[in-house]
This record gives structure tokens, sequence and C-alpha cells, in this order.
């Protein structure tokens, strides 16, 4: 298997998911991996209720976001990881090779279509 090829679209997909989380919140300096969303500005006047709730339904996307993305950032290196052991391209579950068409569509995918479910 090309494993170079899946290794530069992972690096890809990883540089644009931590460029879009720096748009959301910030690298938490303490734990490596780990992003902390973007706290709005909450200093609203209490007698505007209606710009607090706009304030924290921008946080709970955000905070959304910023958890989606981090999972699959946390994908993405554990199938990093697995290049250089050869574990890559293969199922977690069973052992065998995933389908490459599967690996095109989403090199970080840890099981074949059969395990996926
Ligand atoms: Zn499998």
């Amino acid at each position: 298997m090309n494993t170079a090829k899946f290794e530069k679209l992972l690096r890809e997909e990883k540089q644009q998911i931590e460029e879009t989380l720096s748009s959301v919140g910030t690298k938490n300096p303490k734990i490596p991996g780990d992003w902390e969303p973007s706290y709005p500005d909450l200093n609203v006047d209490p007698s505007d209720r209606n710009d607090m709730a706009d304030e924290v339904e921008e946080f709970d996307n955000a905070l959304g976001v910023e958890v989606a993305l981090e999972e699959k950032l946390r994908e993405i290196d554990a199938a990093l990881d697995r290049i250089p052991t050869g574990d890559f391209g293969k199922c977690t579950v069973g052992g065998e090779y995933i389908d490459e068409a599967r690996l095109e569509a989403n090199p970080a995918a840890k099981t074949c279509i059969k395990h996926s479910q």
C-alpha cells in the first residue's frame, strides 16, 4: 500500500483542522492536542437577555465544532501513528486490509466497512 500518499493526505487534513481550530478556540498550552473554545465576551447588560442568549448560543456552536474537530484530529494522529508500525490501512477490529477507496475518502478510517457499524 502506498502509505506516503495517505500520510500526505492526513498531514494536509491535520493542518486544515488546526487552522480551523485556531479560529474557534485556542490551543491549551498545558495539554498537547487539547483545544479550548474561545469564550464569548459575556459582558452583556443583564437587562438585555436576547444578547446574552445569542452569546451563549454562539459559544455552544463553537464548542460543538471544537469538540468534533478535536476528535477528528485525534483520529488523524492515531492514523499517522499506525504508519511507522505498518498497521496503517488495517482494520483495528479484524486486522484485515481496509478498502483503498475507503481510505481515499477518509484516510483516518480505523476500520473496514464491515466493522464501521
Ligand atoms: Zn474489519
